[in-house]
């Protein structure tokens, strides 16, 4: 089959490699419809996180037709058509059990790699490094989906490949993101980051009941994607004066949440944003943690600070003084996005949200590595490329 293969830094191929086969009885085998990239793949695209391998298949975002089940999959069947989350989750552990998928116990088989880095394992991921598992990923024809009775989740014919693909990752992470946010009505909610992350914040924010939401970033189309989709108000992060325009836009006080769906490659002009650039090419720190610096600064005292943005190692100069100072609430993390397929499903079906509105570029999936330089370099107002087996 054809696969989309991480070589290096910057360097993505489409191959020919093998089909993937049932290792394990509660394994599927799902025939790729549709795929994205994210701006996770990004990390992994400029070398940022540790443990690819050379030949790696990438994607985590994908969906398709089941083609074959293992003995023990009895809730799926040849023929259904699926969503699968991007975190691999066994469904019976204390994680699992409580609804913390992307916590799973279970599904990394290189668990020591993570309890060494973190002191506890994290779950498998498609196709995200041998960190999170070394499984490999649905940028492909065929994959291999592990606990098939648990992850795969049926979509109704009524709905198009583009309309429900966004549930594997980045509508269930906007949503977390704001939930995470414990919104109430008059919440005024900034958000770092007008990527296809940021824009599913502005979106779940008001749905959740946000006042207000306030958009931060520099690349014009996407405030403007932010303005127009989402009914944000937007502010420029190379303007000089963003951050005290955002005091005066929230009366002095600060936003009541600030969102950072940036993670940590996060651009800056400031000092401490070239500070962390020098850092990082000296592998003195891994990440550059500008946006959630910024976030802390703003967030009004007894806010909470919510970071879906992804982070991997180390960062410096992180003001906790501020965050005790004020008071701030942390919540972050990879999505236990099982949970929230049946209700964002529900959201798309009833026309409250649709999330094709994300989509910029439709690509056969021979050419992923243009549309990885694309989304890179967000060139030709590039906010979301999928992929088409
Ligand atoms: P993206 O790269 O398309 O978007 C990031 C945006 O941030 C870009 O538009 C960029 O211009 C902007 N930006 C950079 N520096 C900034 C700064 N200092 N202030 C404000 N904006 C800044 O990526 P995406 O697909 O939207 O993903 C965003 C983040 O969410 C990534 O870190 C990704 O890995 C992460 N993510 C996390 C999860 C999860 O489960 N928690 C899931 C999906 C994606
Ligand atoms: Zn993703």
């Amino acid at each position: 089959m054809k696969a989309v293969c991480w070589h290096d830094t910057h360097d993505v191929r489409v191959e020919n490699v093998p089909d993937p086969t049932i290792l394990n009885p509660r394994d599927a085998i799902i025939k790729i419809t549709l795929t994205a990239i994210c701006g996770s793949d990004l990390h992994l695209y400029d070398g940022v996180i540790p443990s690819m391998q050379a030949g790696d298949i990438l994607g985590h975002e994908f969906m398709g037709e089941v083609v074959e089940v293992g003995s023990e999959v009895t809730n799926l069947k040849v023929g259904d058509r699926v969503v699968v989350p991007f975190p691999i989750a066994c469904g019976n552990c204390f994680y699992c059990q409580n609804e913390l998928y992307s916590a799973c116990d279970n599904s990394n088989p290189n668990a020591w790699m993570s309890e060494k880095l973190y002191g506890h394992t994290v779950a498998g991921i498609f196709g995200y490094s041998h960190l999170m598992g070394g499984y490999a990923g649905g940028q492909a024809e065929y994959v291999r989906v592990p606990f098939a009775d648990v992850g795969p989740f049926k979509v109704p014919d009524s709905l198009s490949d583009e309309q429900v693909l966004f549930l594997t990752d980045i509508f269930p992470t906007g949503y977390m993101a704001a939930e995470n946010c414990e919104i109430k009505p008059g919440d005024t909610i900034a958000v770092w980051g007008a990527g296809p992350v940021g824009q599913f914040v502005i979106k779940s924010a008001f749905l959740l009941g946000a006042e207000r939401v306030i958009a931060i970033d520099r690349v014009e189309s996407r405030l403007l994607l932010a303005q127009e989709q989402g009914g944000a108000n937007t502010l420029n992060y190379e303007d000089d004066d963003f951050m005290e325009a955002l005091q005066d836009m929230t009366g002095g006080r600060g936003p009541d949440a600030c969102i950072d769906a940036v993670g940590l490659e996060a651009h800056g002009t400031g000092l401490d944003a070239w500070y962390d650039r020098a850092k990082q090419a000296l592998m003195m720190q891994t990440d550059r943690p500008t946006a959630v610096r910024q976030a802390i600064q703003a967030c009004r005292k007894g806010g909470i600070v919510s970071i879906p943005g992804v982070y991997g190692g180390f960062l410096d100069k992180f003001p906790l003084g501020a965050a005790f100072g004020k008071g701030l609430t942390f919540k972050m993390g990879q999505t236990h996005v099982h949970r929230y397929l049946q209700p964002l499903l529900e959201h798309i079906a009833q026309g409250s949200i649709d999330p094709t509105f994300i989509i910029t570029h439709r690509m056969p999936l021979t050419e992923a590595a243009e549309g990885y330089k694309l989304f890179k370099q967000e060139r030709d107002e590039c906010v979301k490329v999928v992929l088409e087996p």
